[in-house]
């Protein structure tokens, strides 16, 4: 026969810090003036965005800065219309993968610029394959979220 327990709901919270260390933090000051850059691998010639320090399929340094287009296309997305802890904004949002021109790995972020509230125009709207371009926030403070979203094209 099994027991029962009588339990509780609760939520654990884990506040952190996290250091960017050299790579980035070049990378999210480039953010703040509205430049987005990436780290180019020199033995496939990959250009990674956000940058990072080496390359995961060579396993060599990158060694070249590359500033990279604001625009892309979205690779895949998902809708998000109810809330959870540690939400990188209210919802409803787009969660999305957008490959910047120019740029070998996929960058996640928002899409926005639609009336997110409307899921039949969302549905209509957003598509996989589609140009997208980066809004910035007013005020950037060397964040992921100093880009507010992708809006489509
Ligand atoms: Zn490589």
């Amino acid at each position: 026969m099994t027991k029962e327990y009588k339990t509780i709901k609760t939520e654990l919270r884990l506040p952190y810090e996290l250091a960017y260390g050299a790579t980035w933090t070049r990378f999210f000051e480039g953010m703040q003036e509205k430049k987005i850059y990436g780290t180019k691998c020199p033995k496939c010639g990959k250009v990674l965005v956000p940058a990072r320090s080496f390359c995961p399929k060579c396993f060599v340094d990158t060694d070249k800065w590359v500033e990279v287009s604001q625009e892309g296309k979205l690779t895949a997305w998902s809708y998000t219309n109810y809330r959870y802890f540690g939400q990188p904004v209210d919802p409803p949002f787009i969660g999305a993968l957008i490959r910047l021109d120019g740029t070998d790995v996929d960058l996640l972020h928002l899409v926005g610029g639609i009336d997110l509230k409307n899921f039949d125009e969302v549905k209509r709207t957003i598509k996989n394959g589609m140009k997208v371009k980066a809004v910035w926030s007013d005020e950037r403070k060397g964040h992921i979220l100093d880009i507010r979203y992708f809006e489509p094209v």
